[in-house]
């Protein structure tokens, strides 16, 4: 294939409306596009004419408002482009008010209490700074989700609203520091995305792979990720294929995916694009999820999106390489050239150090689902506390300005941030320290405690919002400032001294640490989801979001509600799972086998009567306690599923955390041992060993 031909030949991107559009349209929608002005309907109009006539071009007869609801999925409702003409036959039509509007029948998504049941519909509206596409045989128009009142169902709403917040917030420093050229400020992400892929066949024989998107059972095979002997080796040909078929349906739909290579665990791979603005990035993360899926179906392959699919083996996460920066390519957070652009840099930089430390609660709850749980603190995931990793150099210059005294490495010069006297330093060097949650890599931040499954703009929505807080503290001082460079001395100074305890720059897979952060340093360790979730409602959060109008009172009232429902959800679904299984599948299969060595003692000792016969005796007794315990603490499971309470969503996902959860470790427990014990003939599922190393 050439490549640089197919790129984005299914998007209908800035190239290709330069070419259907005449000037003055071309003109009107860039305006719209970069400056969100307002798209006049005439234009509205001939770009959907274009659109439509461009997609039917390439073999499309559908067009579809496609969004992103709060079930984490996408979700399209697709209508033809056929329009009944006068001579009885249809025309291909798209009219600027479709592209514009729609209104999907939208009862049955997730409002969180939001939209009255009398009013089921909501509306999309296009949103014109993410490009069009071709899926199959229909046009998919990037859209936003709301109620008809305006409050968003959707994560694309408050992600444009977060990343207008710090834009505004921005400029306001850029002004301060005399740049009057920038006229947007725009947070950027290249999300690096974690998969397993494994047979379609084995995964078609476990039904909690096919309910839960995670193995519920299964013993620790015989060899796991101890070797290290998968990660960046090589690809095997199956897989490789799978691959390359993604990669050119990626690059089709203008997605940069860039990097691809095996992971940690056996069976687990990564795929990292090339960075772009949040909204987009974010859009195609959902596309790229969707079609890793797609593929690997085409190929008897299924692709694992859970953030644990497996116990034992390293799970799979998400890294969010985000940073910001001007319209004008000027990235705000690397270190610049000369003192002045450093000291504009060290406050960018502080208003990020603020927003972690102020809002870590919401950095957690941005990732927090019942799978990202299970990863998150398990020596494999950075821990549930959240800190920063600065690098050794960045953190000595922050500890000079700090304590006023000569940074050491740069001819010990006295810190201050007057334009002259700051030090011209190095992008950091040091090695990445994986274990932190939140990384500085150079020139950008490294956010790491996302899951493989979320969406991306749940953790930017809190990114952007949390540092334009930061940044509109600063500028509300510094715009009154009499003396601007010693207010800025002393804001960077006193940021340090105030957030100095989110920086952390160890092992955070140690205890210690986890001590140290709670213990000594007060930061917050939110091991679940019904444990952070809830701090949604926090005064502070409410009014520092609300503030930035990046959510309604109302609309978190009714993420935090859909949040903990999906939670409970999902749990549910794993438990009433495992019941099932147990007793309909694990348990009858340790039967018929306990049966047959009995029968084949029972056929020894009728041949020669005084053989001792310790092997089935001893293996029946074993096996017949361990089905006993299977028995009776499905039971149990089964009874703590019915007597759970479901009036208030809080109080369910805080009895499943304590009691449902609990339950299924300890009915895992005697299954796994059992599946140690049993013949292969004889059990139900492909165990792990099949399914780690199944795919060649
Ligand atoms: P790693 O060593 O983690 O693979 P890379 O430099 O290859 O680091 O980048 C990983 C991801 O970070 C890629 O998606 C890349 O596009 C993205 N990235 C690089 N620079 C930036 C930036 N300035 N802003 C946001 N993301 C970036
Ligand atoms: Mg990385």
């Amino acid at each position: 294939m050439n490549i640089p031909e197919s790129f984005g030949k299914k998007v209908f991107d800035d190239r290709v409306m330069k070419s259907v559009l005449t000037a003055k349209e071309y003109a009107s929608l860039k305006k719209t596009i970069d400056e969100g002005v307002q798209l006049d309907p005439h234009v509205a109009d001939a770009v959907a004419s274009a659109m439509k006539n461009w997609a039917v071009e390439k073999g499309a007869t559908h067009f579809t408002h496609w969004f992103q609801p709060m079930t984490g999925v996408t979700a399209e409702k697709h209508d033809s482009f056929i329009s009944p003409s006068p001579d009885g036959g249809v025309i291909m039509e798209l009219s600027g008010k479709e592209l514009i509007k729609g209104e999907p029948d939208a009862s049955s998504f997730p409002s969180g209490g939001l939209r009255a049941t009398f009013e089921a519909r909501g509306y999309t509206a296009w949103d014109p700074t993410s490009y069009a596409f071709i899926k199959g045989k229909t046009l998919c128009i990037p859209t936003a989700f709301c109620t008809y009142a305006g409050d968003a169902l959707d994560k694309k709403t408050p992600l444009l609203r977060s990343m207008e917040a710090l834009n505004r917030q921005a400029l306001r420093i850029l002004r301060l520091f005399g740049n009057e050229t920038a006229k947007r400020v725009l947070s950027a992400v290249g999300p690096e995305q974690e998969y397993f892929l494994i047979t379609r066949e084995m995964y078609e024989q476990r039904p909690d792979l096919k309910f839960t998107g995670r193995t519920l059972f299964g013993a620790k095979p015989p060899k796991g990720q101890e070797m290290d002997d998968h990660y960046f080796g090589v690809i095997k040909p199956k897989v490789a294929a799978f691959m390359e078929e993604l990669n050119q349906e990626l690059w089709e739909l203008g997605i940069l995916a860039k990097t691809e290579h095996n992971e940690v665990a056996p069976a687990q791979h990564e795929l990292a694009p090339i960075y772009t603005t949040t909204n987009i990035a974010t859009d195609h993360n959902q596309l790229t999820m969707e079609i890793m899926q797609k593929v690997a179906a085409r190929h008897g392959l299924v692709c694992l999106l859970h953030e644990k699919p497996f116990a034992g083996v390293n799970g799979s996460g998400k890294h969010n390489n985000w940073s910001i920066s001007t319209d004008t390519g000027t990235n705000l957070l690397s270190p610049g050239e000369t003192p002045y652009e450093n000291a504009q840099f060290l406050l960018f930089l502080c208003a990020v150090i603020k927003a972690v430390d102020d809002y870590q609660d919401l950095l957690r709850i941005s990732v927090a689902t019942a799978g990202n749980d299970h990863r998150l603190g398990a020596n494999e995931a950075p821990p549930a506390v959240v800190s920063m990793f600065l690098g050794d150099e960045l953190n000595a210059i922050l500890e000079a300005i700090e304590k006023d005294t000569p940074y050491q490495s740069v001819e010990k010069v006295q810190m201050k941030l007057g334009v002259d006297v700051l030090p011209k330093f190095n992008r950091d060097t040091t090695d990445r320290n994986r274990t932190s949650p939140f990384a500085f890599t150079g020139n950008k931040f490294e956010f790491r405690m996302l899951g493989s499954s979320n969406s991306i703009a749940c953790a930017n929505i809190m990114l952007n919002s949390a540092v334009a807080e930061s940044l509109k503290i600063y500028a509300d001082r510094l715009e009154k400032a009499d003396d601007f460079e010693e207010t800025l001395h002393n804001m960077i100074r006193k940021t340090i001294q105030d957030h100095k305890r989110i920086i952390f720059n160890g092992n955070g897979y140690d205890d210690s640490w986890i001590r140290e952060a709670t213990e000594k340093r007060g930061l917050s360790n939110y091991r679940t989801t019904p444990d952070c979730m809830p701090h949604l409602l926090d005064k502070k959060n409410v009014d520092m979001l609300t503030s930035h109008g990046v959510f309604t009172l109302a609309e978190l009232h009714s993420r935090c509600e859909i949040m903990l429902e999906n939670y409970c959800k999902s749990v549910l679904i794993e438990a009433n799972t495992m019941v099932d299984m147990a007793k309909t599948q694990i348990a009858p299969a340790v039967e018929a086998y306990m049966a047959d060595v009995a029968s084949a003692a029972a056929a020894k000792k009728s041949l020669i009567p005084d053989l001792p016969c310790r092997y089935e005796t001893g293996l029946v007794r074993k096996l017949s306690l361990l089905v006993d315990q299977i028995q009776s603490q499905a039971e149990d499971l089964a009874d703590a599923l019915v007597k759970l309470e479901t009036d208030a969503v809080i109080r369910e996902s805080e009895m499943i955390r304590d009691t449902i959860l609990p339950k299924m470790c300890e009915l895992r427990l005697p299954c796994d041992e059992a599946e140690t014990l049993t013949a292969r003939e004889y059990w139900p599922y492909p165990t792990y060993g099949d399914l780690l190393f199944g795919v060649y």
